[in-house]
């Protein structure tokens, strides 16, 4: 077998940098990596709000945890909080970690929704200390210990995306990565395979490789422009199609989470950073002019815009082969799902785990690619489900775009999912989903899409001893809020 021993990345966005990072740490000076961005292109500078599976990456870099919330100007995220989306004027936060605590072979939500037939009226989110407290803009990590309620927590990060990329370069480049300015010119391929063999950049460098990543963004110069790989238009689905974006100064207090608030044709984000907020309308073209987005995004800022308003185009959809021949696609080049849940940079670091564990020999083993873009494309249909159910799970918005989606055809996954959940609380997940029970549970019931009844297997709980434990639990969720920080107070003890 001859190994792969060099390695070129086209593109130095976040997902170029976290390839990079990633790849130079696993394979050591093995694997000889070189990276091509032009700083004339740039990246596209959006991208600031995490989900916890960025651990891993954190961890299998070696990323210490202080540095990193310094360099980035990061804060801690415990979820998301929606705001109008279920109906004008509701609320409802999406929290990471666990809802209550799990005790027998019972699920923690068949135990609520029993309870609740047993006339219990505490509501799900009594059950959720990272709801609770990004409601009081506290903050604290999980904690290992079972027994400790702070074990049911999960947490990530909102941070600068320019900072991002920048902090990855200097661990990349410390790793051994080679960096060449420059833009592309020309691609280089075999004539008997169609393996791309060299890049050839506007500066006259000439970079020679077995493996290609194309991480070019929206461009997707190689899988697309050189591979053809189709492009699959999830736009019917997820109609949205663009975002105008402006940091503004930051609140006096830096909140926990993420807050998306529903809009005319679309919605808006807002994520928290130390020295700014982070503010974006993403909207459908087909409802909504440009300028009157970023008239509504600049009116709806809690402090004074530190800038114009920047306009950003996409499409949602997906490559299903995102590795053709010896190019894997990673980023923004492989497909996009619009930031509702904070995906695309945890499908990065996905599509950097699947390579690293199907690295591939010169040859670049056809059943390889197969395997990593049937993994890859489960990925990103199950999120793809997730994001629908918000769009099309609401009440009492009339501008076109929401009726438009709450009378959409959805994909038979998810009208599966919806209405197993209708009738007995029953969460129809496969094991490798990334959301699993606590997400769906959120969103299904933030949404108003409620459970008629519990499952069988909740039948066999003693109802007063089930009623009592849960109070318990509400009671020991309630009772831990105030003992935790502050969340500034937090990234101040963490950075010093
Ligand atoms: P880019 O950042 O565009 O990088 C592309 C790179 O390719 C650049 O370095 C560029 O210079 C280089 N390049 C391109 N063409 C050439 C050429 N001809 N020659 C040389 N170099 C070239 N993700 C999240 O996880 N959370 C979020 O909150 C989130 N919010 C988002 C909001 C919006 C509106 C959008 C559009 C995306 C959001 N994303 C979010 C997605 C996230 O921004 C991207 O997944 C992430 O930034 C990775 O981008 P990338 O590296 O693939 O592309």
């Amino acid at each position: 077998m001859k190994r792969v021993k060099r390695l070129v990345i086209l593109g130095g966005g976040t997902a170029g940098w976290m390839a990079a990072t990633a790849l130079a740490r696993t394979f050591g000076p093995q694997l000889k990596i070189d990276l091509l961005e032009s700083e004339a292109i740039g990246t596209v500078g959006v991208g600031e709000a995490t989900i916890p599976t960025i651990h891993w990456l954190n961890q299998l870099i070696g990323l210490d945890e202080a540095e990193f919330v310094r360099a980035t100007k990061a804060s801690f995220k415990l979820g998301i909080e929606f705001v109008d989306w279920a109906r004008p004027g509701s609320r409802y936060f999406h929290p990471f970690g666990r809802y209550g605590v799990d005790v027998g072979p019972v699920p923690f939500h068949q135990r609520w929704l029993r309870a609740r037939a047993d006339g219990l009226d505490h509501p799900l989110p009594a059950f959720s200390l990272a709801t609770q407290l990004a409601a009081v803009n506290r903050f604290a990590k999980p904690v290992e210990d079972p027994r400790s309620i702070l074990s049911t927590l999960g947490y990530a990060y909102h941070f600068d995306a320019t900072l991002y990329a920048r902090h990855l370069r200097g661990l990349a480049e410390a790793a051994g990565v080679t960096r060449h300015e420059g833009r592309l010119e020309r691609v280089e391929r075999a004539p008997d395979t169609g393996f791309v063999t060299a890049l050839t950049t506007d500066r006259g460098a000439r970079i020679e490789g077995e493996l290609f990543l194309d991480c070019s963004g929206f461009r997707a110069l190689l899988i697309d422009g050189v591979m053809g790989a189709p492009f699959e238009d999830w736009s019917h689905w997820l109609p949205c199609d663009r975002a105008v974006a402006v940091p503004c100064a930051r609140a006096a207090e830096t909140t926990p989470y993420t807050r998306s608030t529903l809009r005319t044709a679309g919605w808006q984000w807002r994520i928290p950073l130390q020295h700014r907020t982070g503010n974006g309308y993403v909207y459908s073209s087909a409802f909504l002019s440009d300028d009157e987005a970023a008239a509504t995004l600049l009116g709806g800022l809690d402090g004074a815009a530190l800038g114009e308003p920047r306009l950003l185009r996409f499409k949602a959809g997906f490559r299903r082969e995102v590795w053709r021949k010896n190019v894997v696609a990673i980023g923004l080049s492989s497909g996009f799902l619009e930031p509702l849940e904070s995906t695309s940079i945890h499908l990065i670091q996905s599509a950097i785990a699947k390579l690293i564990a199907l690295f591939p020999d010169q040859d670049c083993d056809p059943g390889l690619a197969r395997q990593f873009n049937t993994l890859l494309g489960r990925d990103m249909d199950g999120i793809r489900d997730f994001l629908i159910l918000h769009y099309h799970a609401t009440e009492g918005h009339d501008a076109p775009l929401w009726r438009y989606t709450r009378g959409m055809a959805l994909p038979d996954s998810l009208v599966d999912k919806e209405a197993q959940y209708r009738r007995a609380g029953r969460l129809m997940l496969t094991s490798n989903e990334l959301f699993r029970e606590a997400s769906w549970l959120a969103v299904l019931e933030g949404q108003g899409v409620h459970a008629e009844g519990h499952s069988p297997l909740a039948d066999t709980l003693d109802g007063a001893v089930n009623r009592q434990q849960l109070e318990q639990i509400a009671a020991v969720v309630a009772r831990a809020v105030p003992t935790l920080p502050k969340h500034d107070d937090a990234i101040a003890a963490l950075i010093g």
